[in-house]
């Protein structure tokens, strides 16, 4: 609803009645029974977009994704797992509430006012949804001038920027103000960008002062990489790959579940899943979209993500993926099961 409002913009033609569950703007019965079918059955998610985790540093990520989980240590929060905090756990900006995760973004008048100068320069007026989860499923459609991938790396950025200032606040009685954290995060999305695009012809004196006007490089051309990735530092990988000779579907969910499972019976957290897979890829991101035979597969799955704080579930070329590939191919043919021993050692 708050993507409707924000996205009104006033027409010169004379006020009319118009169905906006249509195209045509024609009301029908069968239209409202289709709007309410996707609206009943379908769940809006929102995944850290594939770009952002490519350019922002990884423990930004990580932040973030416990940011929209709720596992961010606020005071709030600490009290709930029962640490002593002084002041009843209050806001540190603004002293006027206890500081739980949707007070300190946004509706900590500190955030507040961030929020509103992101949008002032974006040139909207704007309502703001209930909590930093359902602002991301909107954060899109709030863009009007800003380079699209500018916008979506601008939560990462402001965000991140509040929370390290408000730790320097608790930890170092740093006094905090909102042009100080907005300076920072300016200055963050241009290091990010920076070091991303080594030939960026932007200056950081363009950021903080034309960062509308700044365009980022075209798409690169989607070539086919053939290179596995190392995980950034602090996170583990997992490359699966499931074949079945025929319907690749089943066993691709059930490889992910079941690396799922060892990364839980190990204490393996924070991890990057790599499939081949984009229709299963697709699947586990996107809970609307799932073939009801593995619904139970795919809830586990759901269940395992958060609790093992699974960072992204990515497709990836099958060149990219040849140790899963092959040892799936030669799985299907193979008489006697496979044994394999494999230890962690500290450094
Ligand atoms: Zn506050």
């Amino acid at each position: 609803m708050y993507g409707s409002i924000n996205r009104v913009i006033p027409s010169r033609e004379e006020d009319r009645l118009i169905w906006t569950g249509d195209v045509s703007g024609l009301f029908s019965v069968k239209g409202v029974l289709n709007l309410a079918e996707s609206k009943v059955y379908a769940i809006p998610t929102w995944s850290i977009p594939t770009r952002v985790r490519k350019i922002a540093p990884a423990k930004v990520i990580q932040f973030f994704w416990q940011l929209i989980k709720n596992r961010i240590a606020t005071r709030a929060n600490l009290m709930v797992r029962r640490v002593q905090i002084e002041n009843a756990g209050r806001c540190v900006f603004c002293g006027l509430e206890p500081e739980t995760t949707s007070h300190l973004m946004p509706f900590c008048p500190m955030s507040w006012k961030l929020l509103n100068l992101v949008m002032s320069r974006e040139g909207i007026t704007w309502c703001c949804p209930n909590g930093i989860p359902n602002l991301m499923l909107e954060w899109m459609d709030l863009r009007h001038k800003s380079d699209n991938l500018l916008w979506e790396m601008t939560p990462f950025s402001i965000f991140w920027s509040i929370w390290l200032e408000r730790n320097q606040v608790i930890f170092n009685n740093h006094p905090a103000s909102p042009e100080s954290i907005w300076d920072l995060h300016i200055s963050r999305i241009s290091a990010w960008v920076h070091g991303w695009w080594k030939e960026c012809p932007y200056s950081s004196y363009d950021f903080s002062h034309h960062f509308d006007a700044i365009r980022l490089k075209p798409q690169t051309p989607n070539l086919r990489s053939s290179v596995w990735n190392a995980p950034d530092r602090g996170f583990f990988k997992a490359n699966v790959d499931g074949s079945s000779m025929g319907n690749p579907g089943p066993t691709e969910v059930i490889a992910i579940l079941e690396v799922l499972q060892f990364c839980k019976e190990h204490g393996i957290r924070n991890l990057v899943i790599e499939s081949d897979s984009t229709l299963v890829v697709s699947w586990v991101n996107n809970s609307s979209n799932r073939p009801w035979k593995l619904r139970n597969e795919l809830n586990l799955i759901d269940n395992l993500c958060e609790e093992l704080a699974v960072v992204a579930v990515d497709h990836i070329f099958r060149e990219a993926n040849p140790i899963a590939d092959h040892l799936s191919k030669s799985g299907v043919e193979r008489l006697v099961p496979l044994n394999v021993f494999f230890g962690f050692t500290s450094p």
